[in-house]
């Protein structure tokens, strides 16, 4: 049987304040910032998780973030890098609806969708803090409803192509890629563990830490729903990392994105 293969589809970058990425902690000042997707190539499947940002809702709604996006590092374009479109994608799984996870949703209108129960309803009712994290609302149409945002879906969605399959707790997508339930930084926020046949399992904290200062020092991002349930979180991924031997990913660390491999580069 083939091995699982791991492929971060590089999605450009966005600038933060270092006060929201290591929150109450800095320092401050402009940080840019990697963007990416996983596509788990597995023999039951291609499983997508999270679709990046959509470049013109960033410029619209929040320009202040400066984002930088080539052709090839919107969904379509990182697909087409590895020889595949998005209708060759058979599962989409969203860690969490901020924007810079949801914005490449659009694309896949017929492919199965996946998010944690609690997640659609927090983004149709969010917190006024978290406005600016669930403010792309393209990827539901009941979600854009209940927010009177319809105006951001694109012709041809619908409530059909953009219903969800709801999962609580950890749950395996397949033989050996597990969704780590890790709430606090939104209600119903996921990170990835992939384990192979041939190497070290991947561990991927996605939003539950954006880079290994917050990851070793317990520091939440500034955008939280509960920082008590979030610096639990790390402790869990700490904790799989150790009795795992996992490869920790972040989802928004410079430094380690260096080393990343992305485009035709995978893991496994
Ligand atoms: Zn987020």
């Amino acid at each position: 049987m083939p091995d699982t293969k791991v492929y971060l589809l590089d999605g450009g970058t966005l600038v933060l304040d270092g006060f929201h990425i290591w929150w109450n902690k800095g320092p401050g000042g402009e940080v840019r910032f990697p963007v990416y997707s996983v596509l788990v190539d597995h023999p039951q499947g291609k499983f997508l998780i999270d679709t990046g940002y959509d470049y013109d809702h960033v410029q619209k709604v929040l320009p202040f973030e400066k984002p930088q996006q080539t052709e090839q590092q919107t969904i379509p374009g990182a697909l087409k890098l590895l020889g595949l479109e998005p209708k060759d994608i058979d599962v989409l799984f969203n860690s969490h609806f901020h924007f810079d996870h949801v914005g490449g949703n659009k694309f896949f209108p017929d492919v199965k969708k996946i998010c944690h129960k609690d997640e659609m309803p927090q983004a149709a009712n969010c917190q006024s803090f978290e406005v600016l994290g669930y403010s792309d609302l393209a990827f539901s149409t009941e979600v854009a409803e209940a927010r009177g945002m319809t105006d951001q879906l694109d012709a041809g969605q619908t409530a059909g192509n953009t219903s969800f399959e709801f999962v609580e707790g950890d749950v395996e997508l397949a033989p050996g890629v597990t969704l780590i339930y890790t709430p606090g930084h939104t209600v119903g926020h996921y990170s990835l563990l992939v384990e192979f046949d041939t190497r070290r399992p991947l561990l991927l904290t996605l939003d539950a830490a954006y880079t290994r200062k917050n990851y070793e020092n317990d520091i939440n991002a500034g955008f939280h729903i509960d920082p008590v349930a979030g610096v639990e979180s790390m402790r869990r991924l700490k904790k799989i990392e150790e009795d795992k031997n996992a490869e920790v990913l972040f989802s928004h660390d410079p430094e380690s994105f260096k080393e990343y491999r992305t485009g035709v580069n995978f893991y496994g």
